[in-house]
């Protein structure tokens, strides 16, 4: 319990260190968790548990009444931390993405890299300053959403595989029921542009009036990832 509320204080930490995002600028949602924490199953949420030895106490009709005791499960918080499965995860962060990019498309922002920016703020950067904001912020991998994970095929993603009636951990993904995903080799993150070598810039040389100058890369629009 203590580790795992650990754990999910550390992207903020990790945050803290840096210098925060600019001005007008909206990060993207957060990549969502291994595990993920829901109504505790022993006790449906309520904290309480039957005893098993109820309360020794019979009603009328000659029935136990039933004792309610904190469960031990949950400590009596009626939430639990489980293991998420990939295929939750992966439909809970396009729920997450969707509106996302829908509540900011709506506000005329632009992206850059994962994130969206207030189009005057996004105009007044520099390439340079742009494709430094895209690379903190990296486009993700559109197959896996971030998540870096594909499901394991053999097992259809339960990570269990019933041989001859027998229930064995999955040896194709050794029971995560998930592999790295095949579009980003597991990174998560979007394909490195090639023109710009993931600079999100390029060189213009020198042409008449205009002096040499770098500019954003129009292949990955200075993303550095398409
Ligand atoms: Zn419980
Ligand atoms: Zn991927
Ligand atoms: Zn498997
Ligand atoms: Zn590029």
């Amino acid at each position: 319990m203590k580790r795992l509320a650990l754990l999910a204080l550390l992207p903020c930490l990790a945050l803290a260190q840096e210098a925060g995002p600019p001005a007008g600028f909206y990060p993207p949602p957060p990549l969502v968790p291994r595990a993920l924490e829901g109504a505790c199953p022993d006790c449906g949420g309520s904290g309480k548990a039957d005893s098993k030895y109820g309360s020794g106490i019979t009603d009328s009709r000659g029935e136990r009444e039933r004792l309610r005791v904190p469960c031990r499960r949950c400590q009596s918080t009626g939430r639990r931390v489980r293991p998420a499965p990939l295929a939750e995860r992966h439909a809970l962060q396009q729920r997450l993405l969707v509106a996302y990019d829908r509540e900011h498309r709506a506000a005329r922002r632009m992206p850059v890299g994962a994130g969206f920016m207030e189009a005057k703020a996004e105009a007044a950067l520099s390439p340079e300053a742009r494709a430094d904001l895209a690379a903190r912020f990296p486009k993700r991998c559109d197959r896996c959403l971030g998540l870096g994970e594909d499901e394991c095929r053999k097992c259809d993603g339960t990570g269990v595989r019933v041989v001859a009636e027998e229930r064995r951990t999955c040896e194709g993904c050794g029971g995560s029921g998930a592999l790295p995903c095949r579009k980003c080799k597991g990174s998560g993150l979007a394909k490195v542009c090639s023109r710009c070598d993931g600079r999100g810039t390029v060189e213009v040389k020198a042409r008449r009036e205009i002096p040499a100058h770098t500019a954003r890369c129009r292949s990955c629009d200075g993303d550095g990832r398409r």
